[in-house]
């Protein structure tokens, strides 16, 4: 099934719950599309579903970054006159690329990345009764998976500073 959210009060998200993810994995964002397992809508794991919605306006935020910056090497001057509608859509198109691109191939992008998911996740429900802990949020982080090689105090430092 699926679901709409919004963030920044007006870009909608969809939100597939699936479990079509790899092992251990409860959630991802893919560019603007979140999949979250069916079992943490179930018990209203909204710290999950907030964690994959900050990963979706970490990409919107640097399309917008990347979408101006772009319209300017590919418009030249008429950047602004909006008479040049090949350089807006292809700025636009180019623009998805580098927030996964970053995330990819920048670990330090991929560790504000994450850092910052997690801190936003533990101040939701987690649906048990209480909220995903700094603590271990910080285990997490320290996954083999995010290829961040952090010690446990390392990973803990940047979620209190993200
Ligand atoms: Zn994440």
């Amino acid at each position: 099934m699926m679901a709409w959210r919004r963030i920044f009060g007006f870009i909608p998200v969809p939100v597939v719950y699936t479990d079509r993810l790899p092992e251990g994995v409860g959630g991802r964002a893919i560019g603007p599309l979140v999949q979250i397992r069916p079992k943490y809508r179930e018990r209203g794991d909204e710290g999950l579903h907030q964690h994959e919605l900050d990963h979706v306006k970490q990409f919107w935020r640097l399309w917008l970054v990347s979408f101006v910056a772009l319209l300017w090497p590919l418009a030249g001057p008429e950047a602004l006159d909006l008479a040049s509608q090949d350089a807006l859509a292809y700025a636009a198109a180019l623009a998805l690329l580098p927030h996964t691109l970053l995330y990819h191939l920048a670990r330090p992008y991929r560790l504000y990345a994450e850092a910052h998911a997690y801190k936003v996740q533990t101040r939701y429900p987690d649906g048990l009764g209480g909220a995903l802990t700094p603590a271990k949020a910080a285990m997490r982080l320290t996954a083999a998976r995010y290829r961040l090689d952090l010690t446990f105090g390392e990973a803990l430092e940047a979620i209190k500073r993200a």
